[in-house]
């Protein structure tokens, strides 16, 4: 009996071993994937920004209700990038950004956005359109479940704003034509109803 234990022994250390060293390796994000959270935490708030800015010059509650949204989206990159102990790049301060080309990118679309109110809901189409490229393409990058199902979320919310600014510029009859998704994904996406994202 003492013989068997003694055999089956190194077994059982290994088999903990094992699952341990699965945790090690999955708690280790390539650089890749470190600057894809640094970008897509400024791209959050560039869209939360934006929509901040178009609401207070026009007082649509579309703006305001997905600023919330976009907040909420801030909210679990930051918590991926604390569990992986990611340097946050992102600024406090409204409309200011540390990467340049989200920094060019947000003032070049609150120019836009204040011509009217059909610019400001293209804007908002515009940088749902961005996202959901981007979040594509991140996702791709990754090979860790919980940033894979943080970036599905983000995607999910992106779909339903797209789909309410184009429904807004419907009713205004403007149409938006997609600048970085496919026109198939687009349609795609215009086809489906609200989805629940788990927000
Ligand atoms: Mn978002
Ligand atoms: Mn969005």
């Amino acid at each position: 009996m003492k013989f068997i234990l003694y055999l089956l022994l190194p077994v059982l250390l290994l088999g903990c071993n094992d699952s341990d060293e699965i945790t090690d390796v999955d708690d280790t994000l390539s650089k890749q994937e470190m600057e894809d959270l640094q970008f897509l935490k400024e791209e959050e708030k560039l869209a939360r920004d934006v929509y901040l800015f178009s609401y207070d010059l026009y007082g649509q509650n579309i703006f305001k209700n997905i600023s919330n949204s976009e907040q909420s989206h801030m909210n679990s990159v930051s918590i991926i990038m604390e569990k992986y102990s990611i340097k946050d790049l992102s600024l406090a301060e409204r409309g200011k950004f540390s990467n340049s080309i989200l920094q060019d990118l947000y003032d070049d679309l609150i120019t836009l956005a204040s011509k009217s109110i059909e610019e400001a809901l293209i804007v908002g189409a515009t940088i749902e359109d961005l996202d959901i490229n981007d979040l594509n393409e991140f996702v791709e990058n990754t090979n860790h479940s919980d940033v894979e199902t943080m970036y599905n979320k983000l995607n999910c919310g992106s779909r339903n704003h797209l789909r309410a600014y184009t429904n807004n510029l419907e009713s205004l009859d403007v149409s938006y034509d997609p600048q970085f998704i496919s026109v198939e994904e687009y349609n795609r996406i215009l086809n489906d109803s609200g989805e629940k994202c788990n927000n």
